[in-house]
């Protein structure tokens, strides 16, 4: 096992990588921009290096800043959490050519999974079912865009092959707007990813988002721990999941979960990762959409149904250890379910930084806060807004509701503004408790 992991992130995330050093009996580096020394993870730290100024691309994005961090310390192994450089295959590869263990899949797996053209390739031949689509990206002639866009049928989503967060798509239901639709898109994608090229998909109306997570040592084992229901969201970025998803029977879990062990093993993955799915529940069909290599922001619900620690996992496969688990020794008991706490006003939601002048987490049976922020902790405004995470367990979906209702009761965050209010009207809404809403849920209520 490493003797010292240096954690390349920031907030809740690296708090909660250094917990399960922590528990492991590993020592931790802590990496942070000038602004952020008052990290909760930072203080502590066993060892913390600041690494640049506050803009993103000058430290957590800033490759050479980060491996020097490792090399002054003798850290072992990088951990990067999510965001910033977790699904960075140049920085995976740099580390590990800088003799520095990448606590991830190999990089050219990143790589082909940061394609998302490439990846659904790669799922199809691994017999998993995908969005019907373009099958490949774009072609120039504008004919031919528009000859596959009715025979996909309208509406068609156009995604930027090399997107991410939700961002660089676009809808169009209408071949009128087709061709100017293309290439507002890809020029879009050119400016925030780089890489121009699109692909096209059917646009599913309502279906439900349903992932799944796996388990994958480095010598061909994989299990995976079931599925998690994202369905709750704003503009393409997830708000409210749980595990597991409402009206997924045992039957579709291990069918599911069986197709998704087959791929990861055809492409070699390594690690932890997600196998993200539009679902359609009138059909009953799962279709492939990408898969996310690294730890997600939503792992602790399926930590609390399965008794697994994922992020444990992840640093013991990356130490070189076999898989110790079978897909029989995988067990699935009662439900979770987690809201992602932002600093924003709920209302028009613009992020709300400033400094927390009041921190009460909730508390009780089944009640876990993932959470960097104290009384005192001034948010900054650089970052993404998310400033920890509400999660309840129960024996059954009613009881985590209960769990979770009573805890956005307790919870109380003062100084800056939050989405609390948001998740109080979810938690109240009988859609919502009924289970199983599809992707336009969200907006829709807060249209009414
Ligand atoms: P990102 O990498 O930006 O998260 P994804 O491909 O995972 O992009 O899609 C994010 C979200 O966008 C999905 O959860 C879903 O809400 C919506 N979406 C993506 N593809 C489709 C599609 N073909 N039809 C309908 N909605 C889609």
């Amino acid at each position: 096992m490493f003797g010292k992991i240096l954690i390349a992130n920031r907030g809740e995330i690296a708090l909660r990588v250094q917990r399960a050093c922590r528990e492991m009996g590993i020592r931790t580096v802590a990496v942070h921009s000038e602004p952020d020394r008052d990290l909760m993870h930072v203080k502590l730290a066993d060892e913390s290096v600041c690494i640049g100024p506050a803009p993103s691309d000058k430290s957590y994005l800033n490759i050479p800043a980060v491996i020097a961090a490792a090399e002054v310390t003798d850290a072992e192994a990088i951990h990067p959490g999510f965001g910033f450089l977790s699904e960075n295959a140049d920085f995976a590869e740099r580390v590990e050519r800088s003799g520095f263990v990448f606590i991830g899949p190999r990089p050219e797996t990143i790589r082909l999974m940061g394609d998302k053209i490439a990846a659904k390739a790669a799922m199809r031949k691994a017999g998993v079912p995908c969005v019907p689509g373009s099958d490949g990206p774009l072609p120039e002639d504008p004919a031919e865009i528009q000859r596959l866009a009715r025979e996909i049928g309208y509406p068609v989503i156009l995604k930027a092959a090399g997107g991410g967060g939700g961002r660089g798509m676009r809808v169009v239901h209408t071949e009128a707007h087709l061709l100017n639709a293309v290439s507002l898109t890809s020029a879009e994608a050119a400016r925030a990813f780089g890489n121009p090229a699109l692909y096209m998909e059917k646009f599913l109306e309502t279906p439900r988002h349903i992932e799944f997570q796996v388990l994958c040592d480095g010598f061909g084992h994989c299990v995976h721990l079931g599925e998690r229901d994202c369905s709750v969201q704003r503009r393409h970025q997830k708000v409210i999941e749980e595990a597991p998803a409402p009206g997924i029977s045992p039957k579709q879990r291990m069918t599911m979960g069986q197709a998704v062990v087959n791929a990861c093993q055809d492409v070699g993955y390594r690690g932890v990762g997600t196998i993200e799915f539009l679902y359609d529940p009138l059909s009953e069909t799962f279709f492939f959409i990408e898969m996310n290599t690294r730890v997600q922001v939503e792992h602790p619900v399926t930590e609390l149904i399965t008794g697994i620690d994922i992020v444990k996992a992840q640093i013991r496969v990356a130490a070189g250890e076999e898989l110790w688990l079978r897909q029989e020794d995988i067990r699935w008991q009662g439900h979770a379910l987690e809201c992602r706490l932002n600093a924003e006003d709920p209302a028009r939601f613009i992020p709300s930084p400033g400094l927390i002048t009041a921190w009460h987490p909730p508390g009780g049976p089944g009640i876990r806060v993932d959470s960097h922020i104290y009384s005192g902790y001034k948010v900054p405004p650089f970052y993404d807004s998310m400033i920890g995470k509400l999660i309840a367990y129960g024996t059954d979906r009613a009881e985590a509701l209960a769990r979770l209702r009573s805890a956005l009761r307790e919870i109380s965050i003062e100084g800056i503004q939050s989405n609390l209010p948001l998740h109080r009207r979810v938690l109240e809404d009988a859609q919502f408790a009924a289970g199983g809403v599809h992707i336009h849920y969200l907006e829709a209520l807060l249209e009414q």
